[in-house]
């Protein structure tokens, strides 16, 4: 059995927090062990909690026409969240539930090991990006322990507001030459903790 497919036999059955009362399916996330990019929602909603599979409503849809873009396959790159039960009518998780999930989310990154990780809205963004504001750092990179990390907008929010899609599709036309520059990255064996910040 692969250490992921172990992983997601753990975070099916996790109660960590009271979300595991209301969910119908977890959603671990799905997609390669040896995915290069990872992207990272928010957490599931409610076509996500019938199937067990993230990213399959609406935003899904929209994500994967993006992907499609740049001729990504979904079956090559991981695609996760933040919180993997659906928070109650699709409310924001709360702190406490994503520090709950925060130990799934880490060891899901530990045994892909992506050259790059895609913040897909502002709850995986705060993570990777303290104290930043979406509205100012999407489609801008951060180069940290040999991972490049990079933030868009959610699908979601990008799906019904004209401005928002325009930024996520151009955001997504960057990310070929990002991926690129990480196997770079992965080459150079950078200094642990260097940390730059970089427009593309
Ligand atoms: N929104 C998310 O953040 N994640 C999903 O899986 C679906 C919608």
């Amino acid at each position: 059995m692969s250490s992921l497919t172990e992983l997601n036999r753990q975070i099916e059955i996790c109660t960590r927090c009271d979300l595991s009362r209301f969910r119908n399916k977890v959603v671990p996330g799905e997609g390669a062990e040896d995915a290069a990019i990872m992207f990272i929602g928010e957490a599931p909603g409610y076509h996500e909690d019938q199937q067990g599979r993230p990213f399959v409503g609406p935003a899904g849809q929209f994500l994967d026409r993006l992907l499609a873009s740049i001729e990504l396959d979904r079956q090559k790159v991981f695609i996760a969240n933040v919180v993997k039960c659906r928070p109650t009518n699709n409310r924001d998780p709360l702190p406490t539930e994503m520090q709950n999930c925060r130990h799934w989310l880490d060891q899901q990154i530990e045994i892909i090991k992506p050259k790059m990780i895609v913040t897909l809205g502002r709850y995986s963004m705060a993570r990777y990006f303290p104290g930043k504001t979406i509205s100012k750092i999407h489609g801008t990179a951060l180069k940290k322990d040999g991972i490049i990390y990079f933030a868009m907008y959610h699908p979601a929010a990008a799906l019904h507001q004209q401005s928002l899609r325009q930024a996520i599709e151009a955001d997504m036309l960057k990310i070929p030459a990002l991926l690129a520059e990480a196997a770079v990255v992965d080459e150079a064996k950078p200094e642990p903790q260097q940390l730059n910040m970089f427009e593309v």
